[in-house]
């Protein structure tokens, strides 16, 4: 069993017919959320979760966007967890998505490369400082 962290962005989150759509998907592919909580990152949390991205053209966009409403933090628990949710969401660019992956979240729900609907980790490091980000009282062991 693996640990990831996902995130419901703002785009999808102003829905709760989207949410409740995608916690269906998150069922059907055996995901168990064993955390969930819905909060709305401030600007500077938003910098720190994405720090890996300062400098890039599309860092401001992206901070802008993640702290324009409420999210929604789960963390995800399945077999091999980190790339299963990253398969489950597809590719990055929503255009990608649509034309390679169209059965994808984010082919779905996605509406352009930065409101991209839904966040996973990219790795298991990333995964565990993701997931001490938003639940720092949560114990992995
Ligand atoms: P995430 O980290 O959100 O799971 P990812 O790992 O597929 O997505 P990253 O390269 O880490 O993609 O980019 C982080 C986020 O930055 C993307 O999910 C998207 O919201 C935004 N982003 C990435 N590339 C672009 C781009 N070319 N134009 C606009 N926004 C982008
Ligand atoms: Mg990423």
């Amino acid at each position: 069993l693996q640990l990831t962290l996902a995130l419901i962005k703002p785009d999808i989150s102003a829905a709760p017919t989207l949410v409740r759509a995608v916690f269906a998907r998150l069922s059907a592919a055996e995901f168990r959320v064993v955390r969930s909580r819905r909060l709305t990152l401030s600007r500077p949390s938003a910098e720190a979760l994405y720090a890996e991205h300062a400098g890039r053209f599309f860092h401001n966009r992206l901070v802008t966007f993640v702290s324009s409403g409420p999210l929604w933090a789960l963390v995800l628990a399945r077999p091999d967890a980190i790339a299963a949710w990253r398969g489950l969401m597809g590719p990055t660019k929503v255009y990608r998505a649509v034309y390679s992956h169209p059965e994808s979240l984010r082919a779905v729900y996605g509406l352009t490369d930065t409101r991209n609907g839904l966040h996973g980790s990219d790795s298991p490091q990333s995964a565990a400082r993701e997931i001490e980000f938003f639940f720092p009282e949560f114990d992995a062991e």
